[in-house]
Order: C-alpha cells, then structure tokens, then sequence
C-alpha cells in the first residue's frame, strides 16, 4: 500500500495548470535532500500529452500528464539501489548528490520521464513531490488542479477508481502507481443529407452500428446537423447503416483502428 496519482480524462479540460505547477514548485526551489531546481527550459516533469482524434470536422481533443509513474518495479532503483530509491509510501526519488554524472538513468526510464540537467549534471524528474508529501501536502500539480482530473492520495482510498483504471504501457512490467480513468476510447461520427438541390441536412435519420457478426452495437439518430457519433468503441470491423422515411438505406463498412470521421453520405430518394 502507498500513494497512488489517479488521472480521470473526462474532467480535463487541458488547461495545462498541472505543467505549470511543477515549473512553480521546482524551478530556482531547491527542495534538498530530495530535489535540486529544475532548468526552466527542456525539462517536463509533468508533461502534459495532446491527442487528436478524428478527421475534420469531426475531432476531439483529449489532454493527459504524463510524468514518473512511481512504479514499484522501477528499473532504476533495481539497477542503482544506492541513488534511485523506493519509498515506503510508493514515490521513486533519485538522490540529487549521488547522482551526479549518471547519465545512464535517462534511457534506463522506459517512459522517458527522466530528463538531464546539463547544468547541475544530474539525472532529474517528478518525486510526486516528496517533499510536501513529508509535509502532509498533496503534490503541487495536484493542488492546481482546478477540475480535480488530477488526485493524489491513499491506495486504499482510491480503491473503487483503480479497479476500474488503466495504467501506461503495463507491457513495460514496471507495475506503474499512476493510473488512469475513462480513456476516450475510439469513436465513428459521420453525417447524412438530401442530396436535393437544397442539399439539407437529415434530421432525425436512425444510425446503427453493428460488428462484423451483425450484432447491434449501439444505436442513435442524427441530431439538427445531420452529425451522429458513436462514442467508445472498440476497434474492430463494423457497419453503419442510415435509415430515414422517405430515404433509400445506405449501409458502410468500417474497419476502426483509430477515431474515424467516415464522411457525409447522401441518402438518395426512395
Ligand atoms: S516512470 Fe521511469 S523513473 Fe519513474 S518509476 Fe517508472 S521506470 Fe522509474
Ligand atoms: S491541471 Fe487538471 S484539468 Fe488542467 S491540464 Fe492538468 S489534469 Fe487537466
């Protein structure tokens, strides 16, 4: 049992306050024994990720932070047990003085969240913020983090979260303590209209999503654009099929291996 971060996608808003907070916290602070400043430029320890999805118009944004995952099977506290070290409440710290001139730990760190200071010459990266922990503070990203996407606290109290979360790249084996909530998963958004000489859009079309075995996957209509989505699916082969009175159907197969806008379809007179 220790400190756990817990990431929920659907409250980010990308705002980027929890990148912010960490140059706050750790430039031109030195928070010995744990941590020496971080350099204001080239060094993210919290790194906030951006991903578009979809094709325009049809895309969304989705936002994550990305920082040390305070894994429990951290490669560098095998390798280095006398600089790298596990705390008993989870956090991974690199002690700032041994150190020194160990530029190894950069690429030993599979998630690429240590960074070197040239200046200083030492390897670096976020230590959830040991020193406040130790202070019985919450880390500073943490802290800032207006929509509360970012918490930080007791594996036991996150319990219910973590057993519904994910974790970074578990195929690593490093046994991550970051974890992450409502991944956006794919989707498979697309429009209908007349193709008259108005060409308007069709209001209220019924949108069916079947797998490749037939089965119904879910179910929509078209709203006042003529848009519709399909939210959280998995990837996989599907068919769309568009239904509206007074219209031909028109059915499209799909092959999902990323959010996909599969376009604008006319739906020809019957
Ligand atoms: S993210 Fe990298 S440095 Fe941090 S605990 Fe995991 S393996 Fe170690
Ligand atoms: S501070 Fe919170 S809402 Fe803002 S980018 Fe970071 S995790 Fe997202």
């Amino acid at each position: 049992m220790g400190k756990v971060f817990v990431f929920d996608h659907s409250y980010c808003n990308g705002c980027y306050g929890c990148q912010i907070a960490c140059k706050d916290e750790h430039c031109g602070n030195d928070w010995m024994p744990y941590q020496k400043p971080q350099p204001e430029l080239g060094h993210f320890w919290c790194k906030m990720v951006e991903q578009v999805h979809g094709q325009v118009p049809k895309v969304r944004m989705d936002y994550m932070p990305i920082m040390c995952q305070q894994c429990d099977a951290c490669p560098l506290v095998e390798k280095h047990p006398d600089v790298v070290t596990k705390r008993a409440d989870g956090l991974v710290t690199i002690d700032p003085v041994k150190s020194e001139g160990m530029k190894e730990l950069v690429d030993e760190c599979p998630y690429g969240a240590v960074y070197w200071n040239d200046e200083l010459n030492i390897p670096q990266k976020c230590d959830g913020c040991a020193h406040l922990v130790d202070a019985g503070e919450i880390p500073h990203c943490v802290e800032l983090c207006a929509t509360e996407a970012l918490k930080f606290g007791d594996e036991e109290e996150f319990a219910d979260e973590i057993a519904k979360a994910e974790v970074l790249h578990p195929e690593y084996g490093t046994k991550p303590r970051v974890y992450y909530l409502n991944d956006p998963k794919l989707f498979i958004a697309g429009s209908v209209y007349d193709p008259g000489p108005q060409e308007e859009v069709i209001i209220g079309a019924k949108i069916v999503l079947e797998d490749a075995s037939g089965k119904v996957i879910d179910e929509t209509t078209s709203d006042d654009l003529g848009d519709y989505w399909f939210n959280k699916v998995e990837p996989g082969d599907y068919k769309v099929t568009m239904q509206a009175e007074g219209f031909a159907t028109k059915t499209v197969e799909v092959k999902l291996d990323k959010s996909l806008n599969i376009g604008d379809f006319a739906l020809d007179k019957a």
